[in-house]
């Protein structure tokens, strides 16, 4: 028997309907994938060369547990430099941004206390913070997906530690601007919350700009910040990230990493410092998915039956639709009948919505998309 902890965590939903999609391929059908949220370019040659460079050298063994030193300079100088956030070394620990996301409810939650998760949240949330023993409190945002202060505030109790959300957001590509971000702050330090700030889109925004709440100077010891290589540098395989935190939260999570990963991998690691160098390869990966988003945008504006929030950032679009069917059903007629995989609204906490990964050719979105909409037009 397994533990009740576990018991009680869910698979991860976007990696259910990739495993349905590698089945259906394997069985000889072509599948429009729009499931899995990852680039689909491969890690730009030089950082592969330069980190394959640094393990012929021998550089294949532990490193510092919180990363090396040499990377965690460079990520607290990238802090400084991209988001404003008044960081050094000691407020760096290098990890996987997913696990990261678990160090940090580990090092703030005891078991009980309350994370508010604003709505739609990032699929693995809810998970990270059962996991954690921590209690997931939903907090609805408005049709804009902004904040709503005044209901939030019904929402904290005595045992609420903590408010937990991305930006730019997985799932709805929205981009929160400066002045929603420090009035959350202001609801922060009114309530005496830390905030788990997960930046990992930063690096792919096509409308409005970045602003990192850690960058507020009340907010330096109440923000635990979270970005990652795999996104902006297409990175994925090779789980690379890092957290920036007050001391006593990079001690406390160091802690844990040292009893569990031990360190991140250090070739990965190698990787990251060639990455933290190479402006360009981001920019032409972000101009691409740009054409993919504005493809994505008008070819779903034209189908009848669902609404739509433009994305202005990540590579994700999250339409609503008006029918009675239960999302889970939608995605799996579209799949079984169009063969086209989209990511149900549910796991996000938004039913009624599916959410369409654009990390893909141009061709899979036209044709994809084209299938979506012959399914809504025969509903
Ligand atoms: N946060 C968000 C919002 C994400 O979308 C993802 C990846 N899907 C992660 C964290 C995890 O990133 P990584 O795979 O680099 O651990």
């Amino acid at each position: 028997m397994v533990s009740s902890r576990v018991n009680g965590i869910n698979e991860s939903a976007t990696v259910s309907m990739s495993n349905k999609a590698a089945e259906l391929k394997a069985a000889g059908k072509t599948i429009y994938s729009f499931g899995i949220g990852e680039p689909d370019f491969t890690t730009p040659e030089e950082i592969i060369d330069y980190a394959f460079k640094e393990a012929r050298e021998g550089k294949t063994h532990y490193t510092p547990s919180a990363g090396i030193m040499e990377l965690r300079e460079k990520i607290a100088e990238k802090m400084k430099k991209k988001n404003n956030i008044d960081a050094t070394a000691s407020n760096v620990l290098v990890t996987p941004t997913k696990f990261s996301l678990n160090l940090a409810l580990y090092s703030i939650i005891d078991p009980g206390e309350e994370v508010l998760l604003p709505a739609p949240y990032y699929v693995s949330y809810p998970d990270i913070i059962k996991l954690n023993q921590g209690k997931m409190i939903t907090v609805p945002t408005d049709e804009n997906y902004e904040f709503d202060f005044q209901e939030m505030k019904k929402y904290i109790s005595p045992k609420t530690k903590a408010f937990m959300f991305n930006n730019p957001v997985n799932p709805t590509g929205k981009v929160y601007s400066e002045k929603s971000l420090r009035a959350l702050a202001d609801f922060i330090l009114e309530n005496d919350l830390y905030l788990i700030s997960d930046e990992i889109y930063e690096d792919l925004i096509y409308k409005g700009r970045m602003f990192s709440p850690g960058s507020i100077e009340e907010m330096k010891d109440k923000t635990v910040t979270l970005s990652g290589f795999s996104k902006s540098y297409a990175m994925t395989g090779w789980r690379i990230g890092y957290m920036v935190a007050p001391l006593d939260i990079i001690k406390a999570a160091n802690k844990v990493q040292q009893q569990t990963l031990t360190c991140a991998p250090s070739i990965s690691q190698y990787g990251a410092m060639k990455a933290l160098e190479d402006e360009e390869s981001v920019a032409k990966m972000r101009q691409e998915f740009a054409k993919r988003r504005d493809l994505t945008v008008s070819l779903l504006k034209e189908i009848d039956g669902i609404t739509l929030y433009e994305p202005e950032g990540a590579f994700y679009a999250f339409p609503g639709y008006s029918t009675e069917k239960a999302d889970d059903k939608l995605s799996m007629e579209l799949l079984e009948k169009y063969n086209v995989i989209v990511t149900p609204g549910s796991p996000f906490g938004a039913p009624g919505h599916f959410r369409i990964s654009y990390a893909t050719s141009q061709d899979v979105i036209r044709e994809g998309i084209g299938r979506i909409e012959k399914y809504f037009n025969n509903l």
